[in-house]
């Protein structure tokens, strides 16, 4: 999608804080941070939300979820972390590439 800014950062045309990346996925910091550790996870397949999802998607949502956890304990949330994935307006999504929120890292989530 040429005019999505999470799509310009997979192809390094918008910088951004890469954290992790492989084949499928890329998981840089969120540019306005609301706790110690915020991250954002993305397919590198442009899907627009949560709720365009179908079944073709399975296998790479799946995959994320598995992930997650994993880079977490690599940022240092081995005491546990929040996911969120805001979905539609009413959702309060900013971006329309779905991305999972990974947030932690500073004790008890105060939200
Ligand atoms: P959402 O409201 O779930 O769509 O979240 C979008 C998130 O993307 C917000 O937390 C923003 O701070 C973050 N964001 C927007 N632009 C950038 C960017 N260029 N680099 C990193 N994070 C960004
Ligand atoms: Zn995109």
């Amino acid at each position: 999608m040429s005019d999505c800014i999470f799509c310009k950062i997979i192809d390094g045309d918008i910088p951004s804080t890469k954290v992790y990346e492989d084949d499928k996925i890329y998981v840089f910091k969120d540019i306005y941070p609301k706790a110690p550790v915020h991250l954002l996870m993305i397919p590198k397949r442009h899907i627009t939300s949560l709720a365009e999802v179908t079944a073709d998607d399975a296998d790479l949502m799946g995959y994320m979820l598995t992930k997650v956890p994993q880079i977490a304990l690599q940022v240092g949330c081995e005491k546990g972390f929040r996911t969120i994935i805001n979905t539609g307006a009413d959702g309060g999504q900013e971006v329309y590439h779905i991305h999972i929120h990974i947030l932690g890292g500073g004790g008890p989530l105060p939200f």
